[in-house]
Order: C-alpha cells, then sequence, then structure tokens
C-alpha cells in the first residue's frame, strides 16, 4: 500500500512538537490572523517558523490554515501574511476562499493551496474545476461515505485529505449562524463559540420534552474512523486528519499515537483485531465526547446525535506532564486530583504506557501529601518507572 499521511492538529508549538513526536507526517496549525480559530491561536510567525524547522529536520510538513471567509475589511496585510509563510518554509496553506486560494498562487507559488472541508467538495468535476485554479489537494467534506470517497479518488483528480477523528459540525461544515446569533460570533470568521453543543430545553408544540435534569444539545458526537482506516489506505486517500486544533497535549499525544500504531501495523499486515480493540481502547482515553462513526458506513441517524452534552462514558483520567525526574521521583505539573494509592501510567511517544502506584507525593516545599488536588499545581510523585520530562501520566484503568 502507498504511504499515507498522518495529519495532526496543534494549538501552539509545544503541541505541534508532541503531534510530530508522536507520529504526525504533517501539522496544520493556524496564526493569529485570517484562521478559523484565531481567538485560540498561540502562533505568532516566529512560532510558525520554529515549528516549520522542527518538522522539517524530521523530513515532516506544516500547514497552516489561513480558512476565514473573508470579508472585504479582512482583506489588508493577507497578501504580505502569505509572502511571510512562504519566506519561512510553511508548505501549504490551508484556504477556504478561492480568492485567498488564487492569491496565495500568485504570490506565494512555492506553497501548495488545499482546499478546506468549508468549501463542503463532495465530487470529482468540483475537483477538477479547482485543479484549473493551481490547487494541489481537497479536504473532502465530511458528508461523505466510503464508497462515494472511493469513487471521487478512481477519477484521479488531486490527492484527497479525509476527516478521521474529532468534532463534527452538525450543520454542514461550518454553514451555519448559530454562533452569529447567539453571541455576535462569526463562526466563518474564526468565532465560532460552538452554540451547536450548548445545553437547552427541548419544546414541541409548547410542551417541554427533555427531563428536567437531561438538558438538550443540537451537537454531534465525535467522529472516531479506526475501523475505516484500511479502506481508505486501500482506496488511495492520501492524507488523514485528525480535528482539533483547540485539543490539549495529552488528547492529541494519545490520539496520533493510536492512529500511527494502526496505520503502522496495517502497513505490516499486523493490524489484528486484538490489536484493533487495544487501540479502540486506547483512543477512549482520551474521549472528551462519545464518538461515532460520521457519514463514512451510513447516513447519521439519533445514535449520532450528542443528545446530552456531558453524556456518560466520557474518560476524563489525565494526571498531568512529567516536568521533570530526579532519582525515583518525578514532578509533575497536576490537572487532575490524585491521591496515595492510585495506580497510574505513564507514557510518551519513546515508550509504551508503564504503570506504578503512587506511595508517596511532596509538594514542592516537601510538604507530605495524601492528595494532590490544586490543579497546575508541582508535586513531586514517587515513581519507579523510567518517566522523562515530557511524558504524559494518567490513571490507570482498572
Ligand atoms: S455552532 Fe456548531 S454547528 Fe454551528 S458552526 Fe459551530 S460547531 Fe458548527
Amino acid at each position: 500500500m502507498a504511504f499515507i499521511e498522518l495529519l495532526a492538529p496543534a494549538g501552539d508549538l509545544a503541541r505541534a512538537k508532541v503531534a510530530l513526536d508522536f507520529g504526525a507526517d504533517a501539522v496544520y496549525i493556524g496564526g493569529k490572523r485570517f484562521s478559523l480559530r484565531y481567538r485560540a491561536s498561540n502562533f505568532e510567525v516566529s512560532d510558525i517558523a520554529e515549528a516549520v524547522e522542527y518538522a522539517h529536520a524530521r523530513g515532516k510538513r506544516i500547514f497552516v490554515t489561513v480558512n476565514m471567509i473573508p470579508h472585504q475589511g479582512d482583506l489588508p496585510g493577507l497578501k504580505e501574511y502569505l509572502l511571510e509563510l512562504q519566506s519561512i518554509g510553511v508548505d501549504a496553506v490551508i484556504v477556504a476562499s478561492l480568492g485567498i486560494a488564487s492569491l496565495a498562487k500568485q504570490v506565494a507559488p512555492k506553497m501548495e493551496v488545499h482546499l478546506s472541508t468549508q468549501l463542503s467538495i463532495t465530487n470529482s468535476e468540483s475537483m477538477r474545476f479547482y485543479k484549473e485554479l493551481g490547487v494541489d489537494r481537497i479536504v473532502l467534506a465530511r458528508e461523505l461515505n466510503l464508497d462515494t470517497i472511493e469513487q471521487i479518488i478512481d477519477q484521479n483528480v488531486l490527492p484527497v485529505e479525509v476527516f478521521i477523528h474529532g468534532g463534527m459540525c452538525v450543520n454542514y461544515s461550518g454553514r451555519c449562524t448559530l454562533s452569529n446569533e447567539m453571541t455576535l460570533r462569526d463562526a466563518n470568521r474564526g468565532g465560532c463559540a460552538q452554540s451547536c453543543r450548548w445545553s437547552y430545553d427541548l419544546h414541541i408544540a409548547g410542551e417541554k420534552v427533555n427531563p428536567s435534569d437531561v438538558p438538550f444539545s443540537m451537537g454531534s458526537k465525535d467522529l472516531m474512523a479506526l475501523g475505516s482506516i484500511e479502506a481508505m489506505m486501500k482506496m488511495g486517500v492520501y492524507s488523514l486528519k485528525i480535528e482539533g486544533r483547540m485539543k490539549s497535549a495529552y488528547y492529541i499525544g494519545v490520539i496520533v499515537r493510536a492512529y500511527r500504531q494502526w496505520i503502522d501495523a496495517i502497513h505490516a499486515g499486523l493490524n489484528t483485531p486484538v490489536l484493533y480493540n487495544a487501540i479502540i481502547n486506547e483512543l477512549k482515553q482520551a474521549e472528551s465526547r462519545p464518538t461515532f462513526d460520521g457519514f463514512l458506513t451510513s447516513m447519521p441517524d439519533q445514535n449520532g446525535h450528542l443528545y446530552h452534552p456531558k453524556e456518560e462514558g466520557v474518560v476524563q483520567n489525565f494526571v498531568g506532564n512529567v516536568l521533570e525526574q530526579k532519582d525515583d521521583r518525578i514532578l509533575v505539573e497536576m490537572r487532575n486530583l490524585v491521591s496515595i494509592g492510585q495506580a497510574l501510567e505513564c507514557f510518551s511517544y519513546h515508550q509504551d504506557p508503564q504503570a506504578f502506584t503512587i506511595t508517596a507525593m511532596w509538594d514542592e516545599e516537601g510538604q507530605v501529601l495524601e492528595v494532590a488536588n490544586k490543579p497546575m499545581s508541582k508535586v513531586w510523585i514517587q515513581c519507579d518507572v523510567d518517566a522523562r520530562a515530557g511524558d504524559f501520566l494518567r490513571k490507570k484503568n482498572t
């Protein structure tokens, strides 16, 4: 089977490095301008340049989202920004506006132009049109099943990228003004407040139908396409894309590592049901919402709907980041409560999860702790496994 790219998101430089270290072939990031999610971006141009250097040193690539739908007043500075991205070696821009695509091709032709899923591209004729404009890659609409994706690839027009994991937009790939109406934040200019996932009451003919302790949401479950990866590889999908530029480093590490493992296993013919189930369990370690497989194998029905924004079954077991290792202790920047006796797992890109049990903890002043319960505090934990700075710590499922 041919090479297939694993493409991961990152909201800052540290997360970009995590994605690359944990096995992504390419990372997409957004700058502080011209990008959806620009409010959450921590990428100054100097950070983008460092991400490019880090990726290229490892034979990997960096794409930058320039994917807002620009209004006339958004245009000043765009040309200079594209030139700047090209000058620091960015490999591609991901755009949702044909105007930006055209401008990028004119002023910064060394960068590839990838058309965003925001353009809802669902057929090969559209792709032929965009190819004429010089576009290099198409991010297909999420609203396609595997048969249609294969039919599109068989037309051999342009490389295609397909979303495999992460949040779904319950409207047609961002063609939505919920956020605009409810928060005055424009979803297509970087401001989506995810209003579809808020808690609502549902009234039918004036009668409230959801139980008073169970709010209703208009959102979708998240996408999880592990079961379709082999089919996508066989049909010639070029790039498998993980959603989530606002997700944590832990999330990115777990999800990228899991898909990397499965793609490599398929290449090696080692993709057994036992490994599949192990990877499914691993993906669940970082779930923030329940998942389904989107449109890939069938039209979504009520089982894909996120009725309750805080549905059961979501694992939240991340404990913290290892900052330092000294003798038999590790210094951890805490995220969630742990107590003496808690079974933990330490893992990283360089090794599989290693289990140990907390036998002693101290705060930074050396005071003994029975419970560590302050998020972002630094706590020394007794640890008898090989843990290093940069590793992740989580509660072990029992
Ligand atoms: S509010 Fe929900 S449906 Fe609308 S653009 Fe945002 S994520 Fe999509």
